[in-house]
Order: C-alpha cells, then structure tokens, then sequence
C-alpha cells in the first residue's frame, strides 16, 4: 500500500492581502507560543511582561487610533510565529515601554532578568537615536551604522526589530505621505537586507511589498490588476500541471505535499521596471513548490519531473549541493508545460522549507527542555552565517567612524549586502564576494595580514596574479611571502570590495606618513650638521651631543632629540637659531682676521687677499648666494668655490675662506634638485606650477616613475638667485599633495 501521504493544496497569498486580524490579542499570541513553550515559569514570565507592557501603555493610543498595547502584541504574534524563545517574546512585549514610559532598564532587569533587560536595553538605544532626529531626511548614514551596530550585537535584537518595523509599516496608513515615504524607504535600505541576509523570507518579503506600496502606489496597482486579469487562466493550466506531477509522484510512492505561490508583488515590480521585462514574459510569476521528506526525495521527484517536461536549459539551480549564503537550500528548475505556459518548479524539504521562510529563526527557534544560552546561540549563528561575522567586523570598524558612515553603508550594501559570488577556501569554507571581485579582495576578506602579505593565489590548481576575477565554485588559496612589499598605490584599483579598498588606503597613508616622518628627521638632520660644519664643527657626534641637551630640547619644546630634528627639517626653529641658542662660535674661520678682495666687484664670491686669482663656482656642489662656501684651491686654474659641506673637498687643505659678494646685483645660478613624491595626476603640472609663481626657469626636467611603489623622482635644474629663494620654493613643493622629500643633489 502506498504511504504516501493525500497532496496537502494551499495556495499561498499572504504577502499580497491585507494582514489577517487586525486586533489580536494577548490570548492569540499565547496560542501561537503555548505550541512550542510549555514550561510553566516561561510561560508565566511572558505573560507578566504582557501585563507590565500593558499597564504602561494603558490610556496610550497610536496614531492610527488603537491602544498602543496593539502593537506589542502584533509584535509578539509575529516573532512566536518564528517560534522564538521566552526572552525574546518577553522583550517583544517591553520593547516600548522604556521608552515611552516611566519604566527603567533597571525595572526590567530586577522583573524579568538580565537577558530580557539587555535586549529592551539595546531596543530602546536604537530607539533613542532616531528620535534625536527631527526628521527623516535628518536620519543619516551614521545613524543607520550606529543601528545595525546595535543590532549586530545579538539576533534576537534584530528579529524583534525587524517585527517591530513589518508592524509599522502595516500600519503606515495613518501617518503623513512625508513620513509614508521616508519610512518605505528606510525599510528598503536598512531592513530589507538585514531580512534577506538572515534569510527570513516572510518578513522580507512583506517589506518589500509594503514598502513599493508606498512608493510606487501606482505600479503597486497596475501589478496586482496585471495578476489579477491572468487569474483565471493561470488557475486552469495550474491545476492540470499540479496534478499530472502530483499522479506521478504518487505513483512513486514518495512523501509530498504541494503548494504553488505567487511571486511577490516586487520582484514582479523589479522585473517590470529594472530588467525591463514585459508582464508576460515573466514566466516564473507562479511557483509550484513540493515539499517531501529527504533529500534523496529531492532528487527523485526533480528526475521524474524532468522525465515528464522539458526544462528550460539554464534555470536548473541545485541550491541542496550548493546552499545561499542566508543557508537556503532548494532544487530550482523551469519546466514548459503541454499548454506552452512556463513554471518554476521548487523541490525541498520540510526542514529546507522552514529554512526557506523563516530563515536563521529556523535555526535558532526556542528548544524546549534544552537550556538556552543567548551567546552559545549567537556564536553558533555566527558560525552558520558566515557573512555575519564580517558584518560585525564591518561595523565596529573605527575608520567608519565619523565623516566616514556613508563609506560604510557603501561598503556595507557591496561587499555584504549584495555579495553573490561565492568562493571556497581550500578547507571549504565559503567566503562570498560582490561580482567582478579579484583574488585580492578574497585574501584582505580571510585576514588583512594575508592581504596585506598576498603575492598570488593557486585557484582551482593554478597559480593566477593577484587581480584575478573570481566566480562562484572557484576554490582560492592565497600565497602569500615575507618579503612582500605590501600594498601600493596600484592595488587600489585591484580590488572591488570597498572593506579591502579602505583598509590598503589606510595602510598606505601609515607609510606616507612614516616616509613623512623619517625623512624630516633626516632633513633636520642634515641641516643641523650643515650648519656647525660651515662654523668648524666636523664632527657629527659632537654636533648631537650638543643638540641633545636638556636645556636645548626645553628651549624648543621638543619631546625627543628625533622631535627636534623634525621640527628642524621643517625649519621651525631654523638651524641658525639653534646655534644662536647654544651660543656658538666658529671654531675654524675667524671672521676677524680675513680680509677678503674686493677688487672685482663683478664677481660673486671674494676670496682672502687675492686679487687676480680666477673665480668659477663649483658645478658639483652649485652653490648659490646664502650657501656656506669655502674655496678650494685648485694648481694653475685659480679658486673653485664649494659648499662647505661639499664631500668633494671633504679633509682638504688646499682650502682657502671665501664670501659671497654682497653688493653684487641679482643674477641667478644653476641648481640641481630632486623632488619625491607619491605619484598621482597632474603631479608634474602642480610642481611647474611652483616654479612658475617663483619665477624660475627650469632646464632638464626628468620625472622617473617606480611602478612597484608608485613613487616618483622628478630630477631638474632650475635658476636661483639665493638659497633664500631655493629654501621658500623647496617649501612651496612640499606643500603639494603628494610630494614628501625635495633635495639638493651633489654630483
Ligand atoms: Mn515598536
């Protein structure tokens, strides 16, 4: 004898009525949790948070004219029906009253318990945030982080806020179109992927039907006639389909109900308007779904319906081998019936079924008798959702913080929200990304280390470059090497994901800013050394030790002789008031006993004594009016004049003391200089632009790019009259956006 079971029949139209039974009841709710919760305490407990929320509310009537207690029962009956725990019921009940009443946190801890008092305490700060808002529009991207940051916390607080938003938006009717519209939007970006991502079906799907009724009135309209029109027909050729599968699954004897199911309202909506698509041409507007009991069932029932119509190639999806990322688990495919019309066809089981409505309250729904531990069931989420984990990770990010909401709600809607590419780890795990994602965004999801280090990827056996795209079933293992050189500039346009983008930015900001960093103390340095050396100090050490004072550092209000330094490089105190300072003298060229020539006041430097001894400038060093110089003499061709810090005469003593000639007019002399900077548009233009506001002429202009750092040389020589002016432009270069080092270059 066949032990299958008769095809229960049920078509199911909830999501586009109006909700059944407006005006529940404290008893209706208990009707729905007595079935799964029979412990007495529980269900006492439950029961006096009903009546403490009740008595709070009571003479209080929402907008739309019921008492408020209404909504925390609406509320309730919607999260029993996820067969939630007594907690979360509880809290269902109170999420309101601390806020609306004279009722504290504190109150409710020493009623019902720590756990209920952490959920109305969450609830009521998630509260408190919009309410700091005088209007919607008022209601930022900060905020929505700062929600599901509260969110995140615990599940339970999300379902129960999600419950609570379904009942708001059912009863969005009695407020302003303003606020209708806000609220409907708010719903479609906040809630509803919070509600898919979780898997919970039901309620997103609702939200979303809600939400376009408010924003698209019209449309909503012009579907529901659309669906309405095709009724009769659709029903006809339903039926016959629905018995032909059902007689040969029979026949089989297999387990099995059936169901067919509209689609939803919005995803006829998004087909419509987005994609474009004609109402007839969405053929999969109905549903048939058949639900047995194992998967082996599954696959049976998807080979005879095959055996019997023909599928339409492509739309076989085996979501059993290959769950979502929200856990849904379902064979999918579409078959052409007799009469030409299309259906999809949705084989599960009953447990897939639940997962496919209900979602992650499937998986957390209230075990009796088992003792209920709130962190073990979120960790074990957690671990189910993997997704959730990043979520929480996301938001708690402190380079959010701030300014920086609206790149989280971006990053939030990409990398998580609509992550559709689904990669595994060599141990299996599942790590989903947005589409057009690259081995890298895969290697900074696993751990910023690992993308920090990555070098390449073996995907699927081969060994693949760093900015390879990766697609659903790709299975990705990152190398990664100590001797990487960690992200560059070019890796930003790498990666797809926005978390994987903010996190190689913020590492290339560190470096800038130690680059920054240690190249000031290096130019500090320099000039510091330049300076004593052209008073007779040579010697370097000395040159520190005197530098490293106390009495020094207090002088300056430097922290450290490096902070010193630093503030030196940047020429805040300029090396001259440091020596001014320490009461320097010079310890080689006393000014006293020089005469120098003066005979030819054409040239620009005078030398000791001499008279007709032939000038020129050094072409190593170039040293320009400003610069400490000293002559060097060189055998038949006269003085050479360097800097004294010059390493080409460095030791010599065929050096003879020069100056410069002060009454010598303006005349302009050659300098070579380099200037670094991170490479970026416009940089070269920027820097001509300097040049030009100064007034000088540049010759041999060279800019050497290194591709692996993303830095650049720019090498010129340019025409100064004064290390004045060479000082003040060098500055003007370090303010450009990108430029950290400029310097003087000896050949
Ligand atoms: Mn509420």
């Amino acid at each position: 004898m066949p032990m299958a079971k008769k095809p229960a029949e049920k078509q199911q139209q909830e999501t586009i009525q109006k909700p059944p039974h407006v005006g529940r009841t404290f008893m209706d709710v208990f009707d729905v949790y007595a079935t799964y919760i029979t412990d007495q305490k529980d269900r006492k407990m439950i029961e006096n948070a009903y009546k403490f929320a009740e008595e709070k509310h009571r003479g209080v009537y929402r907008k739309s004219g019921e008492p408020y207690i209404e909504h925390p029962i609406e509320v309730c009956y919607i999260i029993a029906k996820l067969q939630a725990g007594p907690a979360t019921i509880a809290a269902g009940f109170l999420h309101d009253v601390v806020e609306d009443s004279d009722a504290t946190v504190e109150d409710i801890r020493k009623l019902f318990g720590d756990d209920v008092a952490f959920l109305v305490d969450s609830l009521t700060k998630i509260q408190r945030m919009k309410l700091s808002h005088r209007t919607e529009a008022d209601f930022e991207a900060e905020d929505h982080r700062k929600i599901f940051l509260g969110m995140a916390k615990d599940v339970r607080v999300i379902i129960i806020k999600l419950a609570d938003r379904l009942h708001n938006m059912r009863t969005l009717e009695s407020l302003s179109p303003a606020r209708q519209k806000a609220l409907s939007e708010e719903t479609l970006d906040v809630f509803v992927p919070i509600a898919h991502r979780l898997g919970i079906f039901t309620i997103q799907s609702e939200l979303q039907d809600l939400s376009l009724k408010f924003l698209e009135p019209e449309k909503y309209k012009e579907i529901l006639r659309l669906l309405d029109e095709r009724e009769k027909n659709r029903n006809e050729s339903l039926s016959a389909v629905k018995k032909r599968i059902a007689d040969v699954i029979y026949e089989h004897n297999i387990t099995f109900r059936m169901e067919s199911r509209i689609k939803s309202i919005y995803s006829i909506y998004r087909k419509m308007y987005k994609k474009n698509y004609n109402f007839d041409e969405i053929y999969d507007v109905l549903a048939i779904r058949i639900i047995t009991q194992s998967e082996m069932n599954c696959y049976e029932i998807l080979g005879l319906i095959h055996a019997m119509y023909k599928p339409v190639p492509g739309r076989f999806k085996d979501y059993i081998a290959m769950p979502k990322p929200n856990l849904y688990q379902s064979l999918h495919t579409t078959i052409v019936a007799g009469d030409g019309n299309i259906y999809e066809i949705q084989i599960r089981t009953e447990e897939m079924d639940s997962i496919a409505e209900t979602g992650v309250a499937a998986h957390w729904k209230y075990k009796e008798g088992a003792h209920y531990n709130p962190k073990e069931e979120q960790k074990d989420i957690e671990e189910k959702l993997h997704w959730f984990r990043d979520f929480i990770n996301f938001s708690s990010e402190k380079e959010y913080d701030g300014e920086d909401a609206k790149d989280y709600m971006a990053a939030l809607s990409n990398d998580i929200f609509n992550a559709n590419v689904y990669v595994f780890t060599p141990m299996g795990k599942v790590i989903d990304l947005p589409q057009g994602s690259t081995v890298l965004d895969f290697a900074y999801r696993i751990h910023t280390k690992v993308g920090e280090s990555a070098v390449g990827a073996v995907v699927n056996g081969s060994i693949v470059p760093l900015n390879t795209v990766l697609k659903t079933g790709d299975v990705c293992e990152i190398k990664t090497s100590k001797n990487s050189k960690g992200p560059n500039e070019g890796w930003l346009s790498i990666v797809k994901t926005a978390g994987a983008k903010s996190r190689i930015r913020k590492f290339l900001n560190e470096k800038n800013a130690e680059a920054f960093e240690s190249s000031n103390i290096e130019k500090g340095k320099n000039a510091i050394t330049e300076a004593f050396r052209a008073r007779g100090y040579n010697d370097e050490n000395e040159v520190m030790n005197l530098i490293s004072q106390q009495k020094v550092l207090d002088e300056f209000h430097a922290a450290s002789v490096d902070d010193l330094l630093k503030m030196i490089g940047a020429r805040n105190p300029t090396p001259s008031s440091v020596i001014e300072f320490l009461n320097i003298r010079t310890k080689a060229l006393p000014k006293t006993s020089t005469h120098y020539s003066s005979q030819d006041s054409k040239n620009p430097v005078l030398v000791e004594g001499g008279s007709n001894i032939a000038i020129s400038l050094s072409k190593c060093c170039s040293p320009i009016p400003g610069d400490d110089i000293i002559g060097f003499i060189t055998k038949g061709k006269g003085i050479t004049v360097h800097r004294v810090n010059c390493p080409n005469i460095k030791g010599s003593s065929r050096v003879i003391p020069v100056r410069w000639n002060e009454d010598l007019g303006i005349s302009s002399y050659p300098v070579d200089v380099e200037v670094y900077a991170n490479d970026r548009p416009n940089l070269l233009a920027d820097i001509l632009q300097v040049m030009a506001s100064k007034g000088l002429a540049v010759h041999d202009l060279h800019a050497h790019l290194t591709t692996e750092t993303m830095n650049t040389v720019v090498s010129m020589k340019i025409f100064v009259s004064s290390a004045k002016i060479l000082e003040d432009t060098f500055s003007m270069l370090l303010g450009i956006k990108g430029v950290y080092t400029c310097e003087r270059i000896i050949h």
